[in-house]
């Protein structure tokens, strides 16, 4: 079973009233209440997955019509297997054949818990690990063999891996591709930072739909850790991306959040 409005999976005999992670001051639950759905009547109903090459390597793959939150994921293939990236909250046999067509898939993640998606079904089907990272464990709905937690970070292969850098949630994290972007490094961020629609800028927040700011302290610190990382490209949850000189936005935008937040512009409100 799926949450409607986060398309996070549950355990079938074990559903809460309503969804914790929609409950949370981060989410939302709509005016009518929980709602739940089951992925047999998803599929009844026709709902597919639509696959899009984004760029040598790197694919798009977003569930249509949109289940929950909607997020397009992202799955990357190197000659060491793929990473499947904020999976979608819907699964098909399809889709699942031609992922493993491209080779072993090393880990089904998610950048937090938003983005869980049905990661575990993923998991399963692809016979891949679902790696979470460990502060953010307590917000799994369902339980599962193939879960395994990390924290830190973690190398996946020769050039893809994954760094909690928090802020969002304590476990957020992104997953560094070094091989994207022509060899320039592709940085996939969830909403860990979030690319703007400017397409020149990113965005830091506690919540997105409910507008959460994080304070300064918190976005220099994930500032610092982004700048240890090298990329060029950074791509969100929604295939929302700046395309090129992306580390050197993220740092400018933080500068900028910073000095927002600080009162250095408060003449001009
Ligand atoms: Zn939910
Ligand atoms: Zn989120």
């Amino acid at each position: 079973m799926i949450c409607a409005t986060c398309a996070v999976e549950y355990d079938g005999d074990a559903l809460p009233q309503v969804c914790p992670i929609c409950a949370d001051e981060r989410q939302w639950v709509p005016a009518d209440g929980q709602h739940w759905q089951d992925l047999d009547a998803l599929r009844a109903a026709g709902q597919h997955l639509v696959w899009a090459e984004a760029e040598p390597g790197r694919v798009e793959i977003t569930a249509e019509p949109k289940v929950g939150i909607g997020q397009t994921a992202q799955l990357v293939h190197t000659p060491a297997g793929s990473l499947l990236w904020d999976p979608p909250g819907y699964i098909d046999a399809g889709t699942v054949a031609r992922v493993r067509t491209l080779g072993p898939v090393l880990a089904v993640a998610a950048s937090h818990p938003h983005m869980f998606g049905v990661q575990t079904e993923w998991g399963e089907a692809l016979q891949a690990p679902v790696l979470v990272c460990e502060p953010d464990a307590r917000w799994l709905g369902r339980t599962s063999d193939r879960v395994q937690l990390w924290d830190g970070d973690h190398e996946l292969a020769p050039g893809l891996s994954l760094h909690r850098v928090g802020g969002h949630f304590p476990g957020a994290a992104v997953a560094l591709w070094a091989g994207g972007a022509g060899g320039r490094g592709v940085l996939l961020s969830g909403d860990t930072v979030f690319p703007n629609p400017d397409r020149s800028s990113v965005g830091f927040l506690r919540s997105y739909p409910n507008k959460i700011p994080l304070s300064a302290a918190v976005v220099e610190r994930i500032a610092a850790r982004l700048d240890s990382l090298e990329f060029d490209r950074v791509v969100g949850n929604f295939g929302n991306a700046i395309e090129s000189g992306a580390a050197a936005a993220v740092q400018r935008s933080a500068r900028r959040y910073v000095e927002w937040v600080r009162g250095d512009h408060d003449d001009d409100t």
